[in-house]
Order: structure tokens, then sequence, then C-alpha cells
């Protein structure tokens, strides 16, 4: 079993609050309460990789990363 990187983040210096990764995934983003998005889990779950994955690629302003 691999025990690779599953873990993301939002950085709020670059997010522009478009909500694009909300809609990629809502599992794993929201929009919170000073209008940037937010991690909703503390580890990506395995089935939602991708999709996470898709939403870094997606980030208009590189925002999203993934971290170990
Ligand atoms: S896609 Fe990027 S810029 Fe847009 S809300 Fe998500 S993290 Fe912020």
């Amino acid at each position: 079993m691999t025990n690779r990187a599953s873990k993301v983040t939002v950085d709020e210096d670059y997010c522009a609050g478009h909500g694009a990764c909300v809609v990629t995934c809502p599992e794993v983003f929201k929009i919170g309460p000073d209008g940037y998005a937010v991690v909703l889990v503390d580890e990506v779950p395995a089935e939602m990789e991708s999709a996470v994955g898709r939403a870094v690629e997606e980030c208009p302003t590189q925002a999203i990363g993934w971290r170990d």
C-alpha cells in the first residue's frame, strides 16, 4: 500500500474566490466567510484524489497545492 501526500491546502494570498474548485469538488472545497476557498477535509479520500487533482490544475491562480 502506498502512502503518498493526500492533504491539500489553499493559499489565501492567491485565491481569488471564483469557486471553480468548489464546482469541481464540493466535497473538499467550499467558499468560506472571508470569500476564499477553504478545505473541508483533513485528508483527501482516495476516491476524491482525481477530482482534487483537477481542481489543482484548473485553479486560475494556482492557489491550491498538495502537501505531505
Ligand atoms: S479555484 Fe482557486 S482561486 Fe478559485 S476559489 Fe478555488 S482556490 Fe480560489
